[in-house]
């Protein structure tokens, strides 16, 4: 079944059609939808009964169910575990960042993720199914929610960096941009919205095509195709030099700089001489990489390298005119890495 937060402007306007209700309800029902925000039909007072019978039978305005919520000891993190149809868990984060007076929401396009990344807990959960647009907006709605109840104002800004590969559910991470840049509904600007992706060439090059105006991020990790292939076997489909270009493409396309990701691994993509190929990788390249030192998985060997590395790391980077930052680690505490609160929530529990 459908769910209506992902229905634009055109599918409402044939449904009223299909349903010989005048065409001005679409604009009232989507008032109810991204304005309002309301999760019972019951409350559309101003659709008659009838229609508002046949939208219940059509869709839904709610499927995600709240399972965990958890903040961080100082606030500035919050993470949401959701039940979606399917015996899906989906996580989604806010994280609040007063000196840039940003509050961003942090989606997820999967429950799970196909790709199997080696140091991340969604990688190793598995998969278990794509999620819809409307269900992607709806994580936005609920992270709203929670950032206007923190004080002021509502998320500023929303990155696709949770579980899952956006560019392998391209269409409904496209229907849910749609929406959330919809002046009813959040009203973000392209620059407000990151696609984060492992790097799938024609899903970057489909991004081109499109003209949409948002930012894109690279997962990159590692400054060669061997050591990106063993930290994401999944990458041994996409050799390094093609995603590369596919990215130029986009940034030319768009007009955008690029970011890209590297999550700093102690001893495995962190030695200084790494730092010196990742600057040969991407010299004369337009973007900055963001250095992540690896925010640990309970289980999983891998782990962040000391400050002094990370600080080598970004020093060999910058003296060979990389713009580079290096990501605070936030929300540790509550598992807020991508895929940790899921594997708490599916992990046996010991007597
Ligand atoms: S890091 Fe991203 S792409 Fe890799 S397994 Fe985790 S969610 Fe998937």
């Amino acid at each position: 079944m459908r769910h209506w937060l992902e229905a634009g402007s055109g599918e409402l306007a044939a449904f009223m059609a299909e349903t010989e209700e005048p065409a001005w309800r679409a604009e009232q029902f989507r008032c109810w939808l991204h304005q309002k925000r309301t999760g019972d039909f019951a409350a559309m007072k101003n659709l008659p009964e009838t229609l508002r019978l046949r939208l219940a039978e059509a869709g839904r305005l709610r499927v995600l169910d709240e399972r965990d919520s958890r903040s961080s000891a100082d606030g500035l993190t919050r993470k949401l575990l959701f039940a979606a149809p399917g015996e899906a868990l989906v996580e989604c984060v806010l994280i609040i960042e007063k000196r840039r007076s940003r509050r961003t929401a942090c989606l997820s396009c999967m429950a799970g993720c196909p790709l199997g990344c080696r140091f991340c807990a969604t990688g190793s959960g598995g998969f278990v199914r794509n999620l819809s647009g409307g269900e992607m907006v709806e994580q936005a709605y609920r992270l709203d929610a929670l950032a206007h109840g923190t004080g002021k104002s509502g998320i500023s800004h929303v990155v696709f960096m949770g579980m899952g590969e956006p560019l392998l559910n391209l269409d409904a991470v496209l229907a849910a941009i749609d929406r959330l840049a919809d002046p009813d509904g959040l009203g973000l600007s392209g620059r407000r919205i990151t696609l984060s992706t492992a790097g799938v060439p024609e899903g970057v090059a489909r991004l081109a095509e499109s003209g949409r105006n948002f930012r894109l991020a690279l997962s990159l990790h590692a400054p060669d195709q061997k050591l990106r292939e063993w930290l994401m076997p999944a990458a041994c489909r996409w050799p390094l030099a093609e995603v590369m270009a596919a990215v130029d493409r986009f940034a030319a396309a768009a007009s955008r700089d690029v970011t890209y990701e590297y999550c700093l691994i102690d001893g495995v993509n962190s030695s200084p001489a790494q730092a010196g190929k990742l600057a040969r990788l991407l010299s004369g390249r337009r973007g900055k990489v963001n250095i992540i030192p690896l925010n640990p998985v309970p289980g999983n060997e891998f782990r962040p390298p000391p400050p002094a590395s990370t600080h080598r790391f970004q020093a060999t980077l910058k003296a060979a005119g990389i713009p580079c930052t290096v990501r605070m680690e936030k929300g540790s505490e509550i598992g807020a890495a991508c895929g940790q609160l899921r594997a708490g929530a599916e992990a046996p529990v010991r007597e």
